[in-house]
């Protein structure tokens, strides 16, 4: 495999191009409607992506500044990771998960109990999104506790499997599934354990857990007073409650530590982990202290929660690889130097720009929160056509949010950081 050396911006075509408003066209035929955004522009489609680079079917070449979603930690299809699968798929593509397993399964799990943060000994259960990870640690809450209530935060985001959905303050989301969702969470404002005790009594159930994003991300990189991960861990403690750090979005380097909780210390009782675990395949994992998983009762022959594609083994053979890249490159410390000089960079050149609120973020994760979501809209939809990728977040979408692969190379990272700021000025 050529090296890769990440690249700036080189369009062929007006952004979309032709082969994607085709590709547009013809999709708008078969998928279901409220899944892909196609108006009032379409998307681009893409071809294929290495390192910080994407190319679009119609041969543009764009800098990701947000990873797929925060997905690419160590890059587009880094070497060994794409090695990993290739060499995994050739001798086993598919095992039975809770069955028979792969032996690939037994590493990670291995890896992930080794990771875990304050120690051992860890348990762990797969799955295959972010979503499946949170309903893994709401069933282990739920059986660990005996009570189905948990305070979530607003601003939270933990998906939209209908457990996960539970705890997710979007009400735009939750609406239409009102009757399906369960009625047994309580919101508090982020950031604040005061409000996190008012919520609890308020909760329609008896509390058994706090779900929390140690910072949001879909909620618009919404970083968090320092000290509060420590206050809510002591009231957990004095509560009772089991503390469930998502870290689908901050895990794995993210935000300058392999673990967000690692800034602060803070051990978590359960910790859900997706996106970069893998950097790019559909791999997750609910990872908990062992006492807290062995509330799941000794297999009766059926597992009690499982899937078919449990354990897959080439997204087992890509978090291995993920991983140790990773932590050979450094990629955690290379996310707080890079992160920090990206934030000094635009909060330097946005101080005084009057469509900007607020810079903030944590390592490389950073939103730019615009005036209204027009704006930052408007400024993402115009980065796209400069050949760069963001996207927006916020619970209504006036974050500019950046999370760039944490391997992006440094002149490319601020001369697309340098676009954005020409987009908004
Ligand atoms: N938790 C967090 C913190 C997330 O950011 C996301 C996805 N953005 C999820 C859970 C859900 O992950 P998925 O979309 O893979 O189900």
């Amino acid at each position: 495999m050529t090296p890769h050396a990440d690249q700036p911006p080189l369009l062929r075509t007006p952004v979309p191009g032709p082969r994607s408003r085709e590709l547009a066209a013809r999709l708008a035929r078969v998928e279901s409607r409220d899944t892909t955004c196609l108006a009032p522009e379409p998307p681009i489609f893409w071809e294929r992506a290495r390192g910080a680079n994407v190319w679009d079917v119609d041969g543009n070449r764009y800098v990701d500044l947000c990873g797929a979603f925060g997905v690419a930690n160590v890059g587009h299809a880094h070497p060994r990771v794409v090695e990993a699968v290739q060499r995994q798929a050739e001798t086993l593509l598919h095992g039975m998960g809770d069955v028979h397993p792969a032996a690939a399964k037994v590493e990670l799990l291995e890896v992930l109990a080794r990771l875990f943060p304050g120690g051992g000994p860890a348990r762990a259960v797969l799955g295959s999104s972010g979503s499946d990870a949170v309903e893994a640690a709401l069933k282990t809450a739920a059986l660990a506790t005996g009570r189905a209530g948990v305070v979530a935060f607003e601003g939270g985001y933990h998906g939209l499997s209908l457990g996960a959905l539970g705890v997710s303050a979007r009400g735009d989301f939750r609406e239409p599934f009102g009757a399906r969702v369960a009625a047994s969470t309580s919101w508090a404002r982020y950031g604040d354990t005061g409000a996190v005790r008012r919520a609890a009594a308020e909760c329609p159930a008896p509390v058994g857990a706090v779900i929390v994003e140690p910072v949001q991300g879909r909620g618009g990189e919404r970083v968090p007073p320092r000290g509060f991960l420590t206050e809510l861990r002591a009231l957990c403690d004095a509560e009772g409650w089991l503390l469930v750090a998502d870290e689908v979005y901050t895990g794995f380097g993210r935000t300058g530590a392999r673990f967000a909780c690692d800034h602060e210390g803070v051990v978590p009782d359960l910790l859900c982990l997706a996106k970069g675990l893998a950097s790019g395949m559909p791999i997750s994992a609910c990872v908990g202290r062992a006492e807290v998983m062995d509330a799941w009762p000794a297999s009766r022959g059926e597992a009690l929660h499982t899937q078919t594609f449990l354990g897959h083994p080439p997204g087992c053979a890509a978090a291995l690889a993920s991983l140790a890249v990773l932590e050979e490159e450094k990629l955690a410390e290379r996310a707080a130097e890079l992160g920090d000089v990206g934030l000094e960079r635009l909060r330097g050149a946005l101080a005084d720009c009057a469509a900007v609120r607020e810079v903030r973020g944590l390592g490389l994760m950073l939103g730019v929160e615009c005036e209204g979501p027009a704006s930052a809209g408007e400024a993402v939809a115009q980065l796209l056509r400069a050949g760069v990728i963001a996207l927006p977040s916020g619970d209504d979408g006036r974050v500019i949010g950046l999370s760039p692969p944490l391997t992006i190379d440094r002149a490319i990272f601020l001369d697309a950081l340098d676009i954005l700021v020409e987009e908004l000025r």
